[in-house]
């Protein structure tokens, strides 16, 4: 899972969800302290995915833990 810088607004939604996951460095741009979140974190990882007005957090099935969306 990754955040694309490029496309963040810096609006913060993505850190107040999920701050275990999502840290805003100094610019205000968000980053990812946890590439691959434990399970329990996912259900708020995937609503941060959905909430994200620039759709800046990317979820690559890659990383094997991405579950699926059970909503
Ligand atoms: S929710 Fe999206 S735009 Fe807002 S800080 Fe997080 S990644 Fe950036």
């Amino acid at each position: 899972m990754t955040v694309e810088q490029s496309r963040c607004l810096g609006a913060g939604q993505c850190e107040q969800l999920v701050p275990e996951v999502f840290r805003q460095d100094e610019e205000g741009l968000s980053r990812v302290l946890v590439a691959e979140p434990e399970p329990a974190l996912w259900p708020r990882v995937l609503q941060t995915v959905q909430l994200c007005p620039v759709q800046a957090v990317i979820v690559e099935e890659a990383s094997g833990h991405a579950p699926q969306d059970t909503e």
